[in-house]
């Protein structure tokens, strides 16, 4: 490999780390939206872009998809924080399917 591919590479990994430093972040200041992401994953068998659009929105920029498993996630994180468990009971099982 030459060295502009690495450097080119470098780049694109030090932007793709930026990149999840902001999602952490994203998740742990909005669990929801990762519950919804894992509602969307084990639920949608649609084509994301074209069929369900969920790629054409994202979190800063919340369309009538990512609204509607928003809701979703919120009614599952109070059914089961209506039984006693935590959010992590949520993420146990849906990180399971
Ligand atoms: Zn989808």
């Amino acid at each position: 490999m030459k060295r502009d591919d690495i450097n080119k590479r470098r780049v694109q990994l030090t932007e793709q780390l930026a990149e999840l430093d902001d999602t952490d972040a994203l998740f742990a200041a909005h669990p929801e939206y990762r519950v919804a992401e894992l509602i969307h994953d084990a639920t949608c068998h649609a084509n994301h872009s074209d069929d369900c659009f969920w790629l054409y929105e994202s979190w800063s920029k919340i369309g009538s998809t990512r609204n509607a498993y928003l809701l979703r996630a919120q009614k599952l994180i109070d059914a089961v924080g209506e039984t006693g468990h935590s959010l992590s009971a949520v993420f146990a099982v849906l990180e399971a399917l």
